[in-house]
């Protein structure tokens, strides 16, 4: 499996459980068929769909199938719940020593290949999001960076704005490492990520770049707008520090930016390859500060 979090490598393990355990049913009703055994007590009771393992497992878990689609869980329950009645149905028959109805059957076959039609769609969306976000600190990877940036092109062309975008960089990061370990390391990277995040507007998208990079998109009317923004970001740093336990001292970190203004119709690498370069001209000038260079 790619590099995923253990929370969504378990949440695979169990959304393929799950399918798994669908398409046993063919073997259970089969064999209630043939040997008139019981397919045991949870298919039997009315709330079947909910007492199997992938009823009680869902349940537990449906805000992340909701955050997908909520239609799509929707026809997921109901086709689960479908599939469950037909199989109740014809098991009851079979067991009452009558012959399964044509209808029942059809009932589940079509209900049972929809549900892992479903299933199938909800995995390839569950890796396609976790692929895309960083597990450390949930921000998402630069993979949809190119579609966002060609969107707030857009944007801005539209509402007459100009977009900036910002490469940030905490300032001896090593540092924080080597002091405290990787571990607190990390732990300031996910506090950071949450200080800049709650600095942001909502349409300001920010981007884990790299270890301990970010990047930033902002639309503002004009370059003053954009360096009061960015220097808020950067003081909203150096005044968040992270909270160790009670007797030590809070772990203190700034960051450096280097903001640059996007050009019409400009390739997002060309921008970047500048905002590096302002960030590069902030880190030799004291850091912890905004820089912007513009082309
Ligand atoms: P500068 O101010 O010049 O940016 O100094 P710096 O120490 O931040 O820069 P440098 O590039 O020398 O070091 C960056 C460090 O960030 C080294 C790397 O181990 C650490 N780092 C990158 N990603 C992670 C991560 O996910 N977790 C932790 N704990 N450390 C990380
Ligand atoms: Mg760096
Ligand atoms: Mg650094």
């Amino acid at each position: 499996m790619p590099n995923l979090s253990g929370e969504t490598r378990h949440f695979i393990i169990e959304l393929d459980a799950a399918v798994e355990a669908h398409l046993d049913w063919t073997r259970r009703v089969m064999r209630c068929a043939v040997l008139h055994a019981s397919p045991g007590d949870d298919v039997l009771s009315s709330q079947a769909h909910q007492l199997c393992r992938f009823g009680r497992w869902i349940g537990s878990q449906r805000p992340h199938f909701e955050k997908l689609s909520v239609l799509k869980t929707r026809q997921l329950d109901a086709v689960h719940q479908t599939m469950h009645d037909a199989i109740r149905a014809m098991c009851a028959n079979i067991m009452d020593g009558r012959p399964g109805a044509l209808a029942d059957l059809e009932v589940f076959e079509q209900s049972q290949s929809e549900l892992i039609g479903l299933m199938a769609w909800f995995k390839t969306q569950f890796l396609a999001e976790a692929m895309c976000n960083d597990p450390l600190t949930g921000l998402p990877l630069r993979y949809g960076i190119e579609d966002e940036f060609l969107q707030a092109q857009k944007v801005v062309r539209r509402e007459q704005m100009q977009l900036y975008v910002a490469m940030i960089d905490v300032d001896h990061f090593k540092d924080i490492n080597d002091q405290y370990g990787h571990a607190i390391g990390d732990k300031a990277l996910q506090h950071l990520s949450r200080s800049l995040s709650s600095a942001l507007r909502p349409n300001e998208p920010l981007y884990r770049f790299g270890g301990e990079e970010f990047l930033l998109m902002m639309q503002c009317p004009s370059p003053e707008a954009a360096t009061i923004a960015a220097k808020r970001i950067v003081e909203q740093v150096r005044n968040s520090p992270m909270p160790l336990d009670y007797f030590a001292e809070p772990v203190r970190m700034t960051i450096t930016l280097g903001l640059t203004q996007v050009q019409n119709g400009e390739f997002l690498d060309d921008v970047v390859a500048r905002a590096d370069r302002a960030l590069y001209v902030g880190k030799h000038s004291g850091r912890d500060r905004c820089v912007m260079l513009n082309g």
